[in-house]
């Protein structure tokens, strides 16, 4: 079973079938945070045809995974409480249906929080249901969809950083500039910096506006 000696365990179930450019550049962002942070992140279920980018496995932080979460931490026996055992080693699924929004106070409880490695989507299609059925405890980080980067950082700054949900500085569906001309509303929660700007994974601007060029040729 994976143990962590300080900070937390961030594990991303990753749940598509290839590594997307979004999804690289969330998880190498994760990766870093983690790394600032003194936690630990894994990226879980990988296929045997992943390819690591260069910069998450320089990360001393990092580990990939080919385990599944239930491999490095089986889940309780139906229908027992989780709170039996070492804190360390105790599963918190983020979870947008959870009855039960996270708390600072689950930072003495959960020692590793797990989070659904799927693109956001909109409207959102619930893929966590694929890691519901496992059987963790959940917990909701209130009812706007985050992209996986946003949500691990919201978990760190409330089980680490002891901010509660609702001192969080959020931007919800933020439009984004990415010329002059240009501009596209995201419709997620993202945390906001110091500038009242959402904070976002380096090269995801320009990939947004890659992506809104494409789409702009595709109708021509
Ligand atoms: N549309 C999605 C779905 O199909 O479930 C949400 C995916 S979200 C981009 C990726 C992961 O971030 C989720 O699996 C969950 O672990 C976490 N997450 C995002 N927003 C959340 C929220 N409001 N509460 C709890 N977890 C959240």
């Amino acid at each position: 079973m994976a143990s962590t000696d300080s900070g937390k365990t961030y594990i991303v179930e990753h749940l598509d079938p290839e590594l997307g450019p979004w999804s690289e550049l969330e998880y190498i962002c994760i990766g870093q945070d983690s790394q600032k942070t003194g936690s630990r992140f894994f990226l879980s279920s990988l296929p045997d045809e992943f390819r690591v980018p260069e910069k998450l496995s320089n990360l001393a932080s990092f580990t990939p995974e080919k385990r599944s979460v239930e491999e490095m931490y089986p889940p309780p026996p139906q229908g027992e409480a989780s709170s039996a055992g070492d804190v360390k080693n105790q599963v918190c699924l983020l979870d947008p249906s959870a009855k039960k929004d996270l708390s600072p106070e689950d930072g003495d409880k959960f020692g590793v929080f797990l989070f659904g490695g799927i693109l956001g989507d909109d409207p959102p299609r619930d893929r966590t249901s694929e890691l519901r059925k496992k059987g963790y405890e959940g917990r909701r980080l209130g009812p706007v969809q985050m992209t996986t980067d946003t949500a691990v950082r919201v978990t760190r700054m409330v089980v680490q950083e002891g901010y509660t949900l609702d001192t969080v500085p959020y931007l919800d569906h933020p439009d984004i500039k990415f010329n002059e001309h240009e501009s596209t509303q995201m419709p997620f929660r993202y945390v906001a910096d110091s500038d009242g700007k959402p904070i976002m994974p380096e090269g995801m601007v320009e990939l947004i506006g890659k992506d809104a060029d494409k789409t702009i040729d595709d109708m021509f």
